[in-house]
């Protein structure tokens, strides 16, 4: 068990914050990296722990504090784990309609046994920039891509992902139930557990 009180978000994210402190609980509090710096890191990995790791890093030099990142995306077995960590500029940087659409036509005429997803939640925690082992907590929820988007709530491609457990797209959930459900709630249930926060 690890007895930290502080950690930076690698991340710029007000929402992301408020979110992650939530599911963290109040034993610990998450500073934002902005609070050190504007510049964010380019994310070189090839694999979301490689890129979670990298910014995590980066957080724990600027500030000079134990450091957080997280990184995620969906991971698409048909495509071969695409769109992955390329999921938030998979259109080119078009956002998140046009990301959905280029999922779509992707998965063109595939049958419903092949459309099998999951979205992946990987969060590194570093004690100093350069830990040489890192906390690796990772979250997955596994679904389906969906033929047509349905639900208006959460983001990305929450309307085109199918939730087995409760029948319905991620996007038709309530922001309270997917936080039970979702691959970052899974990640966060890992890194309270292995903070003794549990
Ligand atoms: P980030 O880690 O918040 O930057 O997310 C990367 C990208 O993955 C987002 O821009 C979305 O496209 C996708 N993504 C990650 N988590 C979710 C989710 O919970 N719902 C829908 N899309 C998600």
């Amino acid at each position: 068990m690890m007895n930290i009180s502080q950690l930076v978000l690698a991340s710029h994210n007000a929402g992301k914050l408020k979110e992650l402190q939530a599911m963290l609980g109040d034993r610990v509090h998450l500073r934002s990296v902005g609070e050190f710096s504007r510049v964010e890191p380019e994310e070189t990995g090839l694999s979301f722990v490689e890129n979670a790791i990298l910014k995590a890093r980066n957080a724990a030099r600027l500030s000079g504090l134990p450091a957080l990142a997280d990184d995620s995306g969906l991971a698409v077995d048909y495509l071969g784990g695409a769109p992955g960590i390329y999921s938030a500029r998979y259109a080119d940087g078009q956002g998140d309609a046009a990301n959905n659409a280029k999922l779509l036509a992707a998965l063109e005429g595939v049958a419903e046994a092949e459309r099998g997803a999951q979205f992946v939640c990987v969060l590194a925690l570093v004690r100093h920039a350069d830990d040489p082992l890192p906390i690796l907590c990772e979250g997955l929820w596994h679904g389906r891509i969906l033929p047509a988007a349905s639900g208006t709530n959460g983001f990305g491609y929450d309307p085109l992902f199918w939730v087995p457990e409760r029948s319905c797209s991620s996007a038709e959930l309530s922001p309270a139930e997917k936080n039970l459900l979702s691959h970052r709630a899974r990640a966060m249930a890992l890194l309270r557990q292995r903070l003794g926060i549990e």
